[in-house]
C-alpha cells in the first residue's frame, strides 16, 4: 500500500496479489500447525466485578510459527476460507472440555469456560454433527460451558442459526453473543435469539469515560439486559475509570488487560 497524505492508503492490484500470495503461504503452513503443536491455547480470566473473583475463562487460540506470533485475527479468517477451521476448532473444543474436566477433578465446578465458535462451524452440517458429538462425549457440567458467537454469524440466516443454537443449548451449553453492539440490528436479535449472555464490545468500553453517547448506550444495554434476564460481560476493560463505570451501572462480569491478559493456564492465579 502506498501512503497518500493524512494516513490514507491507496491499494493497488499488486498489493492485492501480494496479500493473496501471503495468505496462500499461511494456509499451507497452517496445515502443519496442529500436528507440529504450533497452536496453543491461552485463557483470559473473567471476573465478578463486585467481588473481584475469577468466575470464568475465555479460551483464545495462539499460533506460534518460526518463533513468530501470528494473531488469530489473521489466521482464523484464512482457516475459515480453507475449511481448516473445522479441525482447529475441534481441537480447541476438545482441549477446553478436557480443561473443564481438570477443574472439576480439582473440586472446582463453578469455573465457566467460554469457547469462540466461528460462524462457519456453526453453519456446516457435517462439522456441526461432529461438534455435537464431542460436546456429548465429555462428562462435564455443561451449564458452565459457554459458546461465544458473533452477530455476523447469525445474520445471514437467522432461523437456521437459531435452530443450531437451540441444539447447543439442548446439551446444556450457554450461548453468549460476542461483540454485541457492533452488528446491524442488535436489539431485534436479542429478542429472537436463544442467548444467555451478551458481551459488550470493546469499542464501547474504550470510550465510556469521554464519550457521552457511548456511556449512554452502555447504560441502556445494561438496563435492558437486566430486564431481559441476560448476563452482561464487558470486554476490553483497560482502565480503572472504565472498571468503576461498569461497576457503578451493575455490570456483573468483565475481562480486559487491566484485570488480566490472556495467559497460559498454568499462569492463572485464582
Ligand atoms: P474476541 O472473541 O472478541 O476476543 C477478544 C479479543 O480481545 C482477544 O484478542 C483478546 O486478547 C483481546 N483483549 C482482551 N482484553 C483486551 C483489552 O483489555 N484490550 C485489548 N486491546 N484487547 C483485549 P485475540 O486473542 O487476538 O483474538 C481476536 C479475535 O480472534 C477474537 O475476538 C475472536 O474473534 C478470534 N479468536 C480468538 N481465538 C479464537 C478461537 O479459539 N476460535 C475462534 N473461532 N476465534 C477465535
Ligand atoms: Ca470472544
Ligand atoms: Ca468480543
Ligand atoms: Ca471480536
Amino acid at each position: 500500500a502506498k501512503r497518500e497524505g493524512k494516513g490514507r492508503y491507496v491499494f493497488y492490484s499488486e498489493d492485492i496479489m501480494q496479500l493473496y500470495a501471503e495468505n496462500n503461504k499461511l494456509a499451507n503452513k497452517l496445515k502443519y500447525a496442529l500436528d507440529n503443536s504450533e497452536l496453543i491455547l491461552n485463557y483470559q480470566p473473567q471476573y465478578n466485578l463486585e467481588t473481584g473473583k475469577i468466575t470464568g475463562l475465555e479460551v483464545l487460540v495462539r499460533w506460534i510459527h518460526d518463533n513468530k506470533f501470528i494473531p488469530p485475527s489473521k489466521f482464523i479468517p484464512i482457516a475459515e476460507e480453507t475449511g481448516q477451521i473445522y479441525e482447529i476448532e475441534y481441537w480447541i473444543i476438545e482441549s477446553s472440555l478436557r480443561q473443564k474436566k481438570i477443574f472439576e477433578t480439582m473440586g472446582n465446578y463453578d469455573m465457566t469456560i467460554s469457547i469462540n465458535l466461528s460462524s462457519k462451524s456453526l453453519c456446516s452440517d457435517i462439522n456441526f454433527n461432529n461438534l455435537e458429538k464431542i460436546f456429548l462425549s465429555y462428562d462435564v457440567d455443561y451449564s458452565h460451558i459457554i459458546v461465544e458467537i458473533t452477530e455476523t454469524a447469525i445474520i445471514s440466516d437467522i432461523h437456521f442459526a437459531v435452530n443450531r443454537l437451540k441444539k447447543l443449548r439442548d446439551l446444556g451449553v450457554k450461548i453468549a453473543l460476542d461483540d454485541f453492539g457492533t452488528g446491524y440490528s442488535s436489539l431485534t436479535h436479542l429478542k429472537e435469539l436463544p442467548i444467555d449472555i451478551v458481551k459488550l464490545d470493546r469499542s464501547f468500553i474504550q470510550s465510556i469515560e469521554e464519550d457521552g453517547k457511548d456511556a449512554m448506550i452502555i447504560k441502556s444495554i445494561l438496563y435492558l439486559a437486566l430486564d431481559l434476564n441476560y448476563e452482561v460481560v464487558a470486554e476490553g476493560i483497560e482502565t480503572e475509570g472504565q472498571l468503576e463505570f461498569l461497576k457503578k451501572y451493575k455490570c456483573q462480569t468483565g475481562q480486559g488487560f487491566l484485570l488480566s491478559r490472556p495467559v497460559p493456564i498454568e499462569s492463572i492465579v485464582f
